[in-house]
């Protein structure tokens, strides 16, 4: 038997678009200890996309028999989009011991809360909701009417996130990562050899 069993943490990251979530979690994430849920989604691939990397892209079909047959752990319908997250992947990396880290946002966040009150969550949020405008016209991966959707869904979003154990500001990508790396090495117990 292991003498430092732990129970394996289930720990959510919500930001709205353009907070430079990605950015942050690739930055951090090639640990073998950690499963990064692979959520699926009814939106549009976009040219950074990798299926089955990325996301699951799913019909609205596909993705409504999925919720019929209860394959999600939680579910949200996000600016004109259904995401979700397939249980079993999680389920089984919990059950190996890996902790396991959901990117999704606010109202999938706060139902995952419900179900498992022991899960962490945090808030990445973007300096303001006019340089969070910028940062998506720079993207320039979706037309106008999509990113005003989406700067409204981030402004209704960035209000709940007082709502969130953990909160921190990407101002500055270095400071982010290592703000980011900090909470998640704490939640997770881990602590590199100073
Ligand atoms: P995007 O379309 O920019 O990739 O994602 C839009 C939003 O959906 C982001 O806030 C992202 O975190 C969230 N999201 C991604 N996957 C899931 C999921 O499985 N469930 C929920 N509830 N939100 C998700």
């Amino acid at each position: 038997m292991s003498e430092n069993k732990r129970e394996p943490k289930l720990i959510i990251v919500s930001a709205p678009s353009g907070c430079g979530k990605g950015t942050i979690m690739h930055k951090v994430f090639n640990d073998d200890e950690v499963f990064y849920s692979v959520s699926c989604t009814t939106r549009p691939p976009r040219p950074e996309d990798i299926a089955g990397v990325t996301y699951n892209f799913l019909t609205v079909g596909e993705f409504e028999k999925m919720i019929a047959e209860d394959g999600f752990l939680e579910h949200a319908f996000y600016s004109g989009n259904y995401y979700g997250t397939p249980i079993k992947p999680v389920e089984d990396n919990l059950a190996a011991g890996k902790d396991v880290i959901l990117e999704i946002e606010t109202n999938g966040a706060f139902q995952v809360k419900e179900l498992r009150p022991d899960a962490s969550s945090l808030f990445i949020l973007p300096p303001s909701v006019a340089e969070l405008d910028r940062r998506l016209h720079k993207r320039a991966t979706e037309d106008e009417e999509t990113i005003q959707k989406r700067v409204a869904q981030a402004a209704g979003e960035i209000e709940k996130s007082d709502r969130y154990d953990y909160v921190i500001m990407n101002d500055d990508l270095d400071k982010a990562v290592e703000d980011f790396c900090a909470v998640i090495d704490g939640i997770r117990g881990v602590k590199e050899a100073a």
